[in-house]
């Protein structure tokens, strides 16, 4: 079963919304927005067009929260729950916009053990800067030390 994320406007199929996590969501309406897809506003607009002509209405949104997209931003493209299958479908036909079906990378969230490995993962590359710069200093003085005995 579908369920509907008031909040971030996407629908999932899992417990929780796969944007903000929240696990207090409800069975989609058939007027509630969903979000389409997100992208490029130019790309968007094309597609917004495109729906339009199919006789499905859509908004663009800059995000969540309903602000307007300007040009050369990034959009948000959202449909009534109702027209969302066949939106979906007459967006990836067209190849106007890759992934459709996939949620934009924003939403993605990082998984405990990706955030894990990469707070490891800087940790380590900053040990390895201080090395390099106790290591260079070292060589520096000596090389310094050298040319001032020398001369
Ligand atoms: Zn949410």
């Amino acid at each position: 079963m579908m369920l509907y994320c008031s909040k971030c406007r996407v629908v999932t199929d899992k417990e929780a919304c796969p944007s903000c996590g929240r696990k207090k969501l409800r069975a989609p309406e058939p007027d509630d927005a969903v979000l389409l897809t997100a992208g490029d506003v130019r790309a968007l607009e094309a597609v917004f067009d495109l729906l339009k002509a199919k006789g499905i209405l859509s908004d663009l949104y800059a995000d969540a929260k309903g602000r307007r997209a300007s040009k050369e931003r990034m959009g948000r493209l959202y449909v009534a729950y109702r027209d969302l299958e066949r939106a979906a479908e007459i967006t990836k036909k067209s190849g106007l916009i890759r992934n459709v079906e996939e949620q934009p990378s924003e939403f993605e969230p990082m998984s405990r053990k990706k955030r894990l490995f990469w707070k490891v993962f800087s940790l380590i590359l900053f040990f390895i800067l201080i090395w390099v710069v106790v290591t260079l200093s070292d060589a520096v003085f000596g090389w310094v030390k050298q040319v001032l005995f020398q001369a």
